[in-house]
Protein backbone atom coordinates (compact mmCIF):
# COMPACT_ATOMS: atom_id res chain seq x y z
CA UNK A 1 0.00 0.00 0.00
CA UNK A 2 1.32 3.86 -0.66
CA UNK A 3 1.86 6.13 1.82
CA UNK A 4 -1.10 8.07 0.38
CA UNK A 5 -3.20 4.77 0.52
CA UNK A 6 -2.15 4.00 4.30
CA UNK A 7 -2.94 7.85 5.03
CA UNK A 8 -6.58 8.01 3.36
CA UNK A 9 -7.09 4.53 4.98
CA UNK A 10 -6.82 5.64 8.29
CA UNK A 11 -9.06 8.49 8.06
CA UNK A 12 -11.52 6.56 6.38
CA UNK A 13 -11.49 4.25 9.37
CA UNK A 14 -11.90 6.96 11.87
CA UNK A 15 -14.86 8.14 10.20
CA UNK A 16 -16.51 4.73 9.94
CA UNK A 17 -16.03 4.20 13.62
CA UNK A 18 -17.83 7.64 13.99
CA UNK A 19 -20.59 6.33 11.84
CA UNK A 20 -20.96 3.05 13.99
CA UNK A 21 -21.06 4.92 17.30
CA UNK A 22 -18.16 3.15 18.49
CA UNK A 23 -16.37 6.61 18.90
CA UNK A 24 -17.12 10.22 19.22
CA UNK A 25 -15.18 13.28 18.87
CA UNK A 26 -11.29 13.03 18.89
CA UNK A 27 -10.96 10.60 21.73
CA UNK A 28 -10.32 7.20 19.33
CA UNK A 29 -6.69 7.10 17.70
CA UNK A 30 -5.42 4.75 14.68
CA UNK A 31 -2.26 4.07 13.75
CA UNK A 32 -0.38 1.60 10.91
CA UNK A 33 2.68 0.57 10.16
CA UNK A 34 5.10 1.96 7.19
CA UNK A 35 8.48 1.61 6.29
CA UNK A 36 10.56 1.95 9.47
CA UNK A 37 7.84 3.94 11.58
CA UNK A 38 4.41 4.32 11.80
CA UNK A 39 1.49 6.69 10.66
CA UNK A 40 -0.92 7.57 13.21
CA UNK A 41 -3.82 10.10 13.52
CA UNK A 42 -2.81 13.53 15.36
CA UNK A 43 -3.19 14.95 18.35
CA UNK A 44 -6.98 16.86 19.00
CA UNK A 45 -8.38 17.39 15.00
CA UNK A 46 -11.77 16.23 14.76
CA UNK A 47 -12.22 13.55 12.02
CA UNK A 48 -14.06 14.96 9.77
CA UNK A 49 -11.40 17.74 9.62
CA UNK A 50 -8.62 15.38 8.94
CA UNK A 51 -7.02 15.49 5.84
CA UNK A 52 -4.13 12.72 4.71
CA UNK A 53 -1.69 15.34 5.31
CA UNK A 54 -2.67 15.26 8.56
CA UNK A 55 -1.28 12.03 9.53
CA UNK A 56 1.97 12.19 11.33
CA UNK A 57 5.11 9.90 10.80
CA UNK A 58 6.72 9.03 13.45
CA UNK A 59 10.13 6.95 13.03
CA UNK A 60 10.96 4.02 14.68
CA UNK A 61 14.13 5.49 15.68
CA UNK A 62 12.62 8.30 17.95
CA UNK A 63 9.41 9.12 18.59
CA UNK A 64 10.36 12.86 18.87
CA UNK A 65 11.64 13.17 15.61
CA UNK A 66 8.18 13.82 14.51
CA UNK A 67 7.05 14.40 10.82
CA UNK A 68 3.81 16.64 10.59
CA UNK A 69 2.00 20.13 11.28
CA UNK A 70 0.45 18.41 14.58
CA UNK A 71 1.46 16.53 17.40
CA UNK A 72 1.07 13.07 17.06
CA UNK A 73 -1.79 11.55 19.20
CA UNK A 74 -1.74 11.91 22.85
CA UNK A 75 -2.29 8.24 23.09
CA UNK A 76 1.27 7.45 20.72
CA UNK A 77 3.24 5.38 23.28
CA UNK A 78 1.05 2.36 22.66
CA UNK A 79 0.52 2.76 19.30
CA UNK A 80 4.34 3.22 18.83
CA UNK A 81 5.38 0.44 21.19
CA UNK A 82 3.03 -2.00 19.79
CA UNK A 83 3.91 -1.68 16.14
CA UNK A 84 7.41 -1.58 17.17
CA UNK A 85 7.23 -4.88 19.38
CA UNK A 86 4.92 -7.11 17.04
CA UNK A 87 6.26 -7.16 13.82
CA UNK A 88 3.16 -9.48 12.91
CA UNK A 89 0.58 -6.93 13.17
CA UNK A 90 0.45 -3.45 10.79
CA UNK A 91 -2.61 -1.24 13.18
CA UNK A 92 -3.30 -0.60 16.09
CA UNK A 93 -6.73 0.63 17.13
CA UNK A 94 -7.92 2.55 19.86
CA UNK A 95 -11.80 3.93 21.10
CA UNK A 96 -14.07 4.63 24.08
CA UNK A 97 -16.87 2.23 22.70
CA UNK A 98 -19.75 2.70 25.29
CA UNK A 99 -20.75 -0.65 26.48
CA UNK A 100 -17.11 -2.11 25.91
CA UNK A 101 -15.60 1.23 28.23
CA UNK A 102 -18.42 0.03 30.78
CA UNK A 103 -16.87 -3.27 31.09
CA UNK A 104 -13.31 -1.60 31.45
CA UNK A 105 -14.77 0.80 34.24
CA UNK A 106 -15.67 -2.03 36.42
CA UNK A 107 -12.17 -3.97 35.68
CA UNK A 108 -13.97 -6.79 34.07
CA UNK A 109 -12.41 -9.02 31.27
CA UNK A 110 -15.24 -10.11 28.78
CA UNK A 111 -15.98 -14.01 29.81
CA UNK A 112 -16.73 -16.24 27.02
CA UNK A 113 -20.36 -15.64 27.19
CA UNK A 114 -20.73 -15.91 23.32
CA UNK A 115 -18.58 -17.69 20.65
CA UNK A 116 -17.47 -14.76 19.26
CA UNK A 117 -15.05 -13.81 22.31
CA UNK A 118 -12.66 -15.79 20.18
CA UNK A 119 -12.15 -13.05 17.66
CA UNK A 120 -9.36 -12.12 19.80
CA UNK A 121 -7.99 -15.47 19.87
CA UNK A 122 -8.37 -16.35 23.32
CA UNK A 123 -11.04 -17.16 26.06
CA UNK A 124 -12.09 -13.91 26.59
CA UNK A 125 -10.97 -10.27 25.84
CA UNK A 126 -8.71 -9.52 28.58
CA UNK A 127 -9.11 -5.80 30.72
CA UNK A 128 -5.54 -4.62 30.58
CA UNK A 129 -4.41 -2.65 34.60
CA UNK A 130 -4.82 0.91 34.84
CA UNK A 131 -2.85 3.26 33.73
CA UNK A 132 -2.85 7.68 33.20
CA UNK A 133 -3.87 7.60 29.71
CA UNK A 134 -1.14 8.67 27.14
CA UNK A 135 2.29 7.52 29.90
CA UNK A 136 4.40 4.60 28.93
CA UNK A 137 3.29 2.30 31.85
CA UNK A 138 0.13 2.05 30.20
CA UNK A 139 1.87 1.17 26.93
CA UNK A 140 3.77 -1.66 29.07
CA UNK A 141 0.00 -2.95 30.46
CA UNK A 142 -1.51 -3.28 27.32
CA UNK A 143 1.68 -5.05 25.71
CA UNK A 144 1.73 -7.16 29.10
CA UNK A 145 -2.49 -7.85 28.48
CA UNK A 146 -2.28 -8.45 24.62
CA UNK A 147 0.15 -11.74 25.07
CA UNK A 148 -1.86 -14.35 22.98
CA UNK A 149 -5.14 -11.65 22.14
CA UNK A 150 -5.35 -9.42 19.39
CA UNK A 151 -7.97 -6.96 21.60
CA UNK A 152 -8.33 -5.74 24.97
CA UNK A 153 -9.73 -3.58 27.45
CA UNK A 154 -7.91 -0.51 29.25
CA UNK A 155 -9.25 -0.01 32.72
CA UNK A 156 -11.29 2.99 33.04
CA UNK A 157 -10.98 4.21 29.45
CA UNK A 158 -11.83 2.34 26.50
CA UNK A 159 -10.73 -0.28 23.65
CA UNK A 160 -7.92 -1.73 21.73
CA UNK A 161 -7.61 -4.01 18.81
CA UNK A 162 -4.72 -5.03 16.71
CA UNK A 163 -4.50 -6.53 13.03
CA UNK A 164 -2.83 -7.26 9.62
CA UNK A 165 -5.22 -4.64 8.36
CA UNK A 166 -7.31 -1.59 9.25
CA UNK A 167 -10.54 -3.76 8.07
CA UNK A 168 -9.77 -6.49 10.67
CA UNK A 169 -8.49 -4.42 13.40
CA UNK A 170 -12.48 -2.48 12.69
CA UNK A 171 -14.05 -5.53 12.31
CA UNK A 172 -12.42 -6.88 15.79
CA UNK A 173 -13.18 -2.99 17.45
CA UNK A 174 -17.22 -3.92 16.62
CA UNK A 175 -17.04 -7.55 17.48
CA UNK A 176 -15.78 -6.55 21.16
CA UNK A 177 -18.66 -3.62 21.41
CA UNK A 178 -21.28 -6.02 20.44
CA UNK A 179 -19.76 -8.75 22.91
CA UNK A 180 -19.69 -6.11 25.74
CA UNK A 181 -23.11 -4.76 24.72
CA UNK A 182 -24.83 -8.70 24.58
CA UNK A 183 -23.07 -9.33 28.60
CA UNK A 184 -24.51 -6.42 29.75
CA UNK A 185 -27.59 -6.74 28.18
CA UNK A 186 -27.62 -10.43 29.33
CA UNK A 187 -27.22 -9.79 33.06
CA UNK A 188 -29.93 -7.42 33.02
CA UNK A 189 -32.58 -10.55 32.36
CA UNK A 190 -30.79 -13.54 34.13
CA UNK A 191 -27.36 -14.69 34.74
CA UNK A 192 -24.73 -15.26 31.80
CA UNK A 193 -23.49 -18.88 31.30
CA UNK A 194 -20.34 -18.93 30.62
CA UNK A 195 -18.54 -21.67 28.05
CA UNK A 196 -16.66 -24.03 29.08
CA UNK A 197 -13.11 -24.13 28.63
CA UNK A 198 -13.79 -27.28 26.71
CA UNK A 199 -16.34 -25.88 24.78
CA UNK A 200 -13.90 -22.77 23.57
CA UNK A 201 -11.06 -24.99 22.32
CA UNK A 202 -12.75 -26.55 20.15
CA UNK A 203 -14.25 -22.98 19.16
CA UNK A 204 -10.75 -21.30 18.93
CA UNK A 205 -10.11 -24.35 16.47
CA UNK A 206 -12.75 -23.34 14.49
CA UNK A 207 -11.66 -19.72 14.72
CA UNK A 208 -8.81 -20.34 12.90
CA UNK A 209 -10.60 -21.03 9.74
CA UNK A 210 -13.33 -18.57 10.36
CA UNK A 211 -13.33 -14.16 9.91
CA UNK A 212 -11.96 -12.10 8.15
CA UNK A 213 -9.01 -13.72 5.42
CA UNK A 214 -7.57 -10.11 4.23
ZN1 LIG B 1 -8.24 6.75 24.84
Amino acid sequence: MSELAIRKEIIATCLKMEELGINQGTSGNISHRFEEGILITPSGISYDMLKPEDIVFVPFSSKKDYIGKYAPSSELDFHFDLLKEKPEINCVLHNHSTYATSMAICRMDIPAHHYMVGVAGGKKIPCAEYATFGTSQLSKNIIKTLDGYSACLLANHGVITTAINLKKALWIAIEVENLAKQYITAKQVGNPVILSDKEMDKILEKFKSYGLKK
